[in-house]
């Protein structure tokens, strides 16, 4: 007989319904909040669409950029809809988004708060440069080894290149005499969406 069921892990219907955004770019939105999507034309936006959806909030504040893909995957999630489209494309069966409207109102400062932990995050924090020479990274460090103590953290864990992780290996940086290029730090969803 099967048990399939994990204790831990049941359904939870009610936390399905928090909305969940991609990386935003914010935008200068210190001026005329509506005029910023509809004052952008022509080339302007031909070259933003190429690569990215401006993305309104449910009251038509602009809250940023996302990419296409991602514009693409809260339309078919219908997190969002199609506000604006270019005219004579269609993606599947959907216009082709050159503004998406969010279906629900999202708090604007919710960009701002601290972003939740995770290790892609590190890397798009850190530039995937290593931490300690600049060079390309690929993996991740602990500051603190983990056989240590070390936690698995924004202010713990840095983007590092094989050579300095391996170098380092089970040492804090000055046990190893290596030196961070700068200090970790918890980013914003809106530090990460900047640098993503
Ligand atoms: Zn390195």
């Amino acid at each position: 007989m099967s048990n399939g069921g994990s204790p831990g892990c049941g359904p939870g219907p009610a936390r399905a319904q928090r909305v969940r955004l991609p990386p935003v770019t914010p935008i200068n939105t210190s001026r005329n909040p509506r005029a910023a999507h509809s004052s952008v034309s022509g080339e302007e936006v031909s070259a933003v669409t190429a690569t990215s959806v401006a993305l309104l909030n449910a009251s038509y504040e602009p809250l940023g950029k996302v990419s296409f893909k991602q514009a693409m995957r809260m339309v078919a999630r219908k997190v969002a809809a199609v506000e604006e489209a270019v005219e004579g494309r269609t993606a599947g069966p959907w216009p082709w988004p050159r503004v998406i409207r969010l279906l629900r109102y999202v708090s604007p400062t919710w960009l701002y708060r601290p972003a939740g932990w995770h290790r892609g995050g590190v890397f798009i924090r850190d530039g995937h440069r290593c931490a300690y020479c600049g060079d390309k990274a690929r993996t991740l460090d602990h500051i603190l080894p983990a056989s240590r103590g070390g936690e698995w953290s924004w202010l713990n864990i840095v983007a590092a290149c094989e050579p300095c992780n391996s170098r380092k290996g089970n040492r804090t940086p000055a046990e190893a005499g290596m030196r961070l290029r700068f200090q970790p730090y918890v980013p914003t969803r809106a530090q990460l969406a900047a640098r993503a």
